[in-house]
């Protein structure tokens, strides 16, 4: 086994088996390992989620409403935000949400994940001129309608990520959303400066997406975030990025789910020259993650994006797929299709696992353990009551394959 400068990887292991809780020194050893220590890592990792979740890795079976496809900024490796004289630039109407969540519906979809780019009316006169006619004058009270519209005709249980939120919109939108979420992606700073992912990003700023998912906290949303891997940040940034996910947790138990997403390159985007993260070190990452985060926390890795190695995601520390969808493409990575429900059903049993179909809010809070009390909005507690069995994910009858 490799040293750190503190503690060698194989006694940082066996603090984390022992519960304790690793510093962000222990978080620089695991993710500077040898490969040679990478095995011991995922085995670690794989023990840690099982004592954490047992042998249930989960997904949520979702529709993608990408609101508008506008945004106040452009992220080096964004491939969805489009200008306004793009052609495909659009915000959708009313009509077009229903249509997209009345066909998630008759999928056996549970969840209408509402995906959009930033306050885009800040710069876009079409933007505003498109929300004029909708009878609104921001994409965020906009939004508020089609949520409580999807909620109310079709049942789907909207969760939220439209990037920074200032209270009050975290307010109106928890009552017609089951959650919410915002990837931090990193605390690095750097990758702020000109050429850099985040350059002219001001909603990439991390005290400022740290700020969003403590309102959250406060104000009991049930929050989605996670780290973008291979933008331009350094390992140690990562495991910061980490640590600073798991102090807000920490503090106010509302990150219902941490998500390790590896960046990959599409012709279309600034970093279209930037190397790829590779899947040994996705492995590397997400053991660490699950080694700094604990057994209760969920980890996602998303299936559609290293499709010949997903499996691997299980043996490093993972308990969940994230969003799949039945009807609409990932639109963030449109060039990657998800993967057949049956054939991950069947790659999950192969390693062990069953897979359950989850809500949009995670077990824990439907349950209401203790720490977890109190962040199901009045909206949709009748959905969840109709929906969720005792253990708190989708009712078995309910499931559709
Ligand atoms: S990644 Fe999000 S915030 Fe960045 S440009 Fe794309 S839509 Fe906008």
């Amino acid at each position: 086994m490799t040293t750190t400068t503190h503690r060698t990887v194989s006694e940082i292991l066996d603090r984390a088996l022992a519960g304790e809780r690793l510093s962000p020194e222990d978080g620089y050893g695991l993710i500077h390992a040898d490969a040679t220590d990478l095995a011991a890592m995922m085995a670690a990792a794989s023990e840690l989620r099982d004592r954490g979740h047992g042998r249930v890795v989960t997904y949520s079976r979702k529709v993608f409403i990408p609101l508008t496809n506008l945004c106040r900024q452009k992220c080096g490796y964004c491939t969805f935000a489009r200008g306004p004289r793009d052609p495909i630039a659009h915000t959708m109407s009313p009509d077009e949400v229903l249509a997209v969540a009345r066909a998630g519906a008759r999928q056996g979809c549970k969840e209408a994940l509402f995906s959009l780019g930033e306050r885009p009316e800040e710069i876009y006169e079409n933007v505003r001129a498109d929300l004029a006619g909708f009878g609104h004058t921001t994409t965020s009270s906009y939004l508020r309608e089609m949520a409580e519209l999807v909620l109310r005709e079709t049942g789907l249980q909207p969760h939220i990520n439209q990037g920074l939120m200032e209270r009050g919109e975290i307010v109106s939108l928890r009552e017609v959303s089951a959650s919410m979420g915002m990837m931090l992606e990193t605390v690095s700073l750097r990758l702020h400066e000109k050429g850099g992912a985040h350059w002219n990003c001001p909603g990439k700023i991390p005290e400022e997406r740290l700020r969003t998912m403590r309102i959250a906290g406060e104000e009991k949303v049930a929050w989605t975030t996670g780290i973008l891997i291979g933008i331009g940040e350094t390992r140690e940034e990562r495991v910061d990025s980490l640590v600073a996910i798991r102090d807000l947790h920490d503090e106010l138990h509302q990150i219902q789910e941490v998500i390790v997403q590896n960046f990959r390159v599409k012709e279309d985007i600034a970093m279209r020259h930037r190397d790829e993260p590779s899947v040994f070190e996705m492995l590397r990452t997400i053991a660490t993650a699950r080694l700094i985060l604990g057994p209760q926390m969920n980890i996602q890795a998303p299936p559609n994006l290293t499709p010949d190695a997903h499996g691997m995601y299980l043996l490093a520390g993972i308990n969940d797929w994230g969003g799949i969808s039945p009807v609409t493409r990932d639109h963030i990575n449109p060039e990657r299709p998800w993967p057949n429900l049956t054939e991950l059903k069947e790659m999950c049993a192969d390693a062990g696992f069953e897979l359950r179909e989850r809500l949009g809010l995670y077990p824990e809070y439907i349950r209401a353990d203790p720490g977890y009390e109190g962040f199901i909005s009045e909206g949709i507690r009748p959905q969840i009551e109709r929906l969720a069995d005792s253990d708190g994910l989708v009712k078995r009858e309910e499931e559709r394959w």
